[in-house]
C-alpha cells in the first residue's frame, strides 16, 4: 500500500505520554514535522479526573484538556484524532490506520496506553456492566445513573475505590467486591489497605474482602447483580469493573518488538525495533526505583518523565529514565499521595495514628526507605521523595516519630 503521508516525528496515542511527548519535542526547539495520533476523538485530556471529579460532575471536560486546540495549531504539531493504528512495518517504517491510511515516520513514539481489563465470565457484556479508562466509559455511566440504586465495583484498586467513593458521596449504594483479603494488594501494604477498608466501610460502602465474581446476572439485557462464587448474589443495576489494564502493543508485537505484558524498552525508551520508541502504560521497564525489575507503572509521572525522556534523546540529549516514581488519589476527603515502588518492602512502620486520617506508611527494604504512602500528609511526601530518592537509611523508631520532621 502507498504512504500518503510522512512526518519526522509519528506518536501513536493522543494521551498524556503522547501529549507531552509532542510538547516536549516542540519546548526542546525539534523543527521536524510531529504527527499525533490517536484513537479517541477528543484532544488530549488528563485521565484522573475520570475516577474523581468528572465522574463527580465537579469538572468541566474542558478543563481536563492537557492543551488547548490553539497550543496544538501553533506548535505544528498535526492532530489525527480517532484514528487508530492497527499495523506497524517496522522496516518501511509505516504505520496504517484503521481506514487502511498509510502513514510513514523516521522515529515512532507508541505511547498507546491500553484498555480496561474486562470480565470473561457470563454476563460481562450486559448493559450496565463499565469499565473506566476512557471520557466515552463515564460518560455512558453518568447517562446511566439517574436509574440506579445499587453500584457494584469489581476490583478493590485505586480506579474502583475512587468511583464507589464518588458514587456513595452521589447518594448510591455500593458494594465493592476484591478476589484478594485486602483492598489495594498490588500496591500498597495492609496497613494502607485496612484504613482505606474502614474508611469506605464508615461510609456505607459494603467491602467484600476473598470475593470472587462468578457471573454478572441479568434481566431483560441489563445488568441486575453479580454473582459471587458460593453462590451470594449482591443486586447491583451498574457494575464497574476496575481490574487493570490490558497494554494497548499488539501491533508492535505483530512487528517484531520483544515483550509481552507490555513492550519492552532500554532506559532510553528504545524498543528492540529500530527508530520505535515506548513510553507510559504500555512500556515495560527496568526501574531502579523496582530494584532494576522490569515494570510496567501505570501513572501520569511515568508517563511524562518518559515522554521528556524521548524527547531529549531526539534532540541530542541521552539521560536514561530514572525518576522517582510518584501517584495520588482522592477518596472522599482523603489525599493519598505516594512516593516510590513499595512492593518489595521487608518493613512497613506508621507515622502518626490512621484514626486521626493524617499519617504515612513507610515502606523499607534492608534498613533503606524505598516508599512511602501520605495521607493528607503533603509534608511527609515532600521530605519521603528525597529519603526514597537518595535511598536513605534511617532507623524505624525515628521515622515512626512524629515529633522528628522526615
Ligand atoms: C480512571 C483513571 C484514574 C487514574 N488516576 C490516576 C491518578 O490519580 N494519578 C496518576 O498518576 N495516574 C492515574 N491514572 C493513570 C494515568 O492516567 C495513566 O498512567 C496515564 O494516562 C498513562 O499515559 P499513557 O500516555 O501511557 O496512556 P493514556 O493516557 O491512556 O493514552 C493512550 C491513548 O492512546 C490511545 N490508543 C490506544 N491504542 C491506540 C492505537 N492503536 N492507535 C491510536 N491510539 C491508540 C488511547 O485511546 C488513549 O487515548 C488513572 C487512570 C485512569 C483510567
Amino acid at each position: 500500500m502507498d504512504e500518503s503521508e510522512r512526518y519526522d516525528v509519528v506518536i501513536v496515542g493522543a494521551g498524556h505520554g503522547g501529549a507531552a511527548a509532542a510538547a516536549a519535542l516542540r519546548q526542546r526547539g525539534f523543527a521536524g514535522s510531529v504527527a499525533l495520533i490517536g484513537a479517541e476523538p477528543e484532544l488530549p485530556y488528563e485521565r484522573p479526573p475520570l475516577s474523581k471529579e468528572y465522574l463527580a460532575g465537579e469538572r468541566a471536560f474542558e478543563r481536563m484538556l492537557i492543551r488547548p486546540a490553539a497550543f496544538w495549531r501553533e506548535r505544528e504539531v498535526t492532530l489525527l484524532l480517532g484514528q487508530a493504528v492497527t499495523a506497524v512495518d517496522a522496516a518501511a517504517h509505516r504505520v496504517t490506520l484503521a481506514d487502511d491510511r498509510v502513514i510513514g515516520y523516521g522515529r515512532l513514539i507508541w505511547s498507546a496506553g491500553g484498555s480496561a481489563r474486562r470480565l470473561a465470565c457470563d454476563g460481562h457484556d450486559l448493559a450496565g456492566v463499565h469499565t473506566v479508562r476512557c471520557r466515552a466509559d463515564v460518560d455512558r455511566m453518568i447517562a446511566e445513573l439517574p436509574g440506579v440504586e445499587r453500584v457494584a465495583v469489581v476490583g478493590g484498586g485505586y480506579v474502583g475505590l475512587e468511583a464507589a467513593a464518588v458514587l456513595t458521596a452521589l447518594g448510591r449504594r455500593v458494594t465493592v467486591i476484591e478476589a484478594r483479603e485486602r483492598l489495594l494488594a498490588r500496591v500498597a501494604g495492609a496497613a494502607l489497605a485496612d484504613f482505606y477498608a474502614a474508611e469506605h466501610r464508615a461510609r456505607g460502602v459494603d467491602v467484600r474482602l476473598g470475593a470472587e465474581v462468578d457471573s454478572i446476572a441479568g434481566n431483560g439485557g441489563a445488568a441486575a447483580g453479580v454473582r459471587l462464587r458460593g453462590g451470594e448474589r449482591v443486586a447491583a443495576e451498574m457494575v464497574i469493573v476496575g481490574i487493570g489494564l490490558v497494554p494497548a502493543v499488539a501491533p508492535l508485537l505483530a512487528a517484531g518488538a520483544e515483550g509481552g505484558d507490555g513492550v519492552i524498552v532500554d532506559p532510553l525508551c528504545r524498543t528492540s525495533l529500530p527508530d520505535v520508541y515506548a513510553i507510559g502504560d504500555c512500556a515495560a521497564h527496568r526501574n531502579s526505583f523496582a530494584g532494576g525489575a522490569l515494570v510496567r507503572l501505570e501513572s501520569v509521572q511515568n508517563a511524562t518523565d518518559q515522554a521528556a525522556t524521548v524527547a531529549r534523546h531526539l534532540t541530542g540529549t541521552d539521560e536514561p529514565y530514572v525518576a522517582v516514581p510518584w501517584f495520588w488519589s482522592n477518596q472522599y476527603d482523603l489525599r493519598l499521595q505516594t512516593v516510590g515502588l513499595s512492593a518489595a518492602h521487608d518493613e512497613a512502620i506508621v507515622r502518626g495514628v490512621p484514626a486521626s486520617r493524617r499519617f504515612s506508611v513507610i515502606y523499607r527494604r534492608n534498613g533503606r526507605v524505598i516508599a512511602l504512602d501520605c495521607v493528607n500528609a503533603a509534608r511527609d511526601f515532600v521530605r519521603g521523595r528525597a529519603l526514597v530518592t537518595a535511598g536513605a537509611v534511617v532507623e524505624a523508631a525515628i521515622l515512626a516519630d512524629t515529633d522528628v520532621p522526615l
